[in-house]
């Protein structure tokens, strides 16, 4: 470090306790003489061991007499030959000047804020889709879910229909595969439908090719050698020794030389490992298949009949199937009409026997859903009249 004489313009080293101009004695009172670091802390670098031990002996003290720098290793003042103060060790050294500068690494409000990323969109999906099964389950059970009504039987009808068919015997030919399969009295003969691939072979064969490389050295350099580079003395890093010197960090650069490159790259693409690849061809052989004549039957309606009626006497026409050369179709329908004092529905049973249950002026304890379907259960018991 240095320092400014306040009795000439010297500036000395932290080395000299007097002023090398004029003599006058360096006073740790006068903060204008203070120890300070020099502009260039490379050449102000203390090597020679003589030099450093001087620093490394402790900070100076100062003479209670004169005010006086003096060396610890002095017994008495150089100055004026008074005795040191501190030679007992009772008296702590005390640094005469701190340059601290803090740090501080981040302000404390500075702290990334993190927000896990919101749910609330699956969540109302979900929902929603939920919510709209519901609807729809709920509503279907709205217009399934029956109500009970007493209904009476206002009217009844029956329709009989009987059909009767007549054999046709037709003639045809053509491929037996598309036949009816009822069809007889065929004859048939071998005919040429068609041709079909045959006799695969190899054809069309061509060369194929892999793609090989050679292996050349690489060209041009990569970074080796790691080392220091471009140091220099960190001036925020010194601390002053209170004896006229500072302790200061070094730092330097990461540097690398250039190194010619290793190693070998693919290089020079060329086709290796030439084989021989084949399509498949085929001939065109003749298919023959069976063409025949034949006769099938078919049936269409000769005559149709059909009774009616609004009461439980229930017949069938008078149409009757004679020989195997006539079929007879029956059909049957039954309707009974509910009402009530509001509402008519009509019931339709699935036969005769279900039918004759249900008598014009009786009541009956049925359901029947909002879409209208009537279900009877049972006749009304205090209104069932003798048949
Ligand atoms: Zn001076
Ligand atoms: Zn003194």
């Amino acid at each position: 470090m240095e320092w400014a004489c306040t009795s000439c313009p010297t500036i000395n080293k932290g080395t000299d306790l007097n002023c090398v101009t004029c003599g006058n004695p360096r006073e740790k009172k006068k903060k204008k003489e203070a120890y300070r670091l020099p502009e260039n802390l490379e050449a102000a670098e203390v090597t020679d061991a003589a030099t450093r031990a001087v620093f490394d002996a402790g900070p100076n003290w100062s003479c209670e007499s004169c005010g006086s720098d003096q060396r610890k290793p002095n017994g008495s003042c150089g100055n004026c030959g008074a005795g040191n103060p501190t030679e007992s060790g009772s008296q702590a050294p005390v640094p005469e000047h701190h340059e601290s500068v803090r740090h501080d690494p981040f302000p404390a409000s500075f702290e990334p804020e993190f927000k896990p990323p919101s749910k609330a969109a699956s969540i109302v999906l979900v929902g929603g889709i939920a919510a709209g099964l519901i609807g729809c389950a709920a509503l279907l059970f709205f217009l399934l879910w029956p109500r009970d009504v007493v209904a009476r039987v206002e009217s009844i009808a029956w329709s009989h229909t009987a059909t009767l068919r007549q054999r046709l015997v037709n003639s045809a030919e053509g491929w037996q595969r598309s036949a009816p399969s009822d069809a007889y009295d065929a004859t048939c003969e071998r005919r040429k439908s068609g041709t079909e691939n045959c006799h695969p072979r190899d054809c069309n064969g061509k060369m194929e090719y892999e793609t090989c490389y050679d292996q050349c050295p690489r060209s041009g350099t990569e970074n080796c050698n790691e080392h220091e580079c471009n140091c220099h003395v960190d001036r925020s890093s010194c601390k002053e020794d209170g004896a006229g010197g500072a302790d200061c960090d070094e730092v330097c650069d990461e540097c690398y030389d250039q190194c010619p490159r290793t190693g070998t790259d693919d290089c020079n693409p060329h086709d290796c490992n030439g084989k021989m690849v084949y399509e498949t061809c085929y001939d065109q052989c003749d298919v023959f298949e069976n063409w025949c004549q034949y006769r099938y039957d078919t049936w269409p309606v000769a005559t149709t009949k059909t009774t009616s009626g609004t009461t439980h006497e229930t017949f069938w026409p008078e149409l009757t199937a004679t020989g195997n050369d006539q079929r007879l179709e029956r059909s049957e329908t039954y309707e009974v009409r509910f009402s009530d004092e509001v509402d008519r529905w009509t019931y339709k049973p699935d036969g005769l026997q279900a039918f004759a249950r249900f008598d014009p002026g009786t009541s009956w304890n049925a359901t029947v859903t909002v879409g209208g379907v009537i279900s009877p259960v049972a006749p009304v018991q205090t209104t069932v009249q003798a048949r």
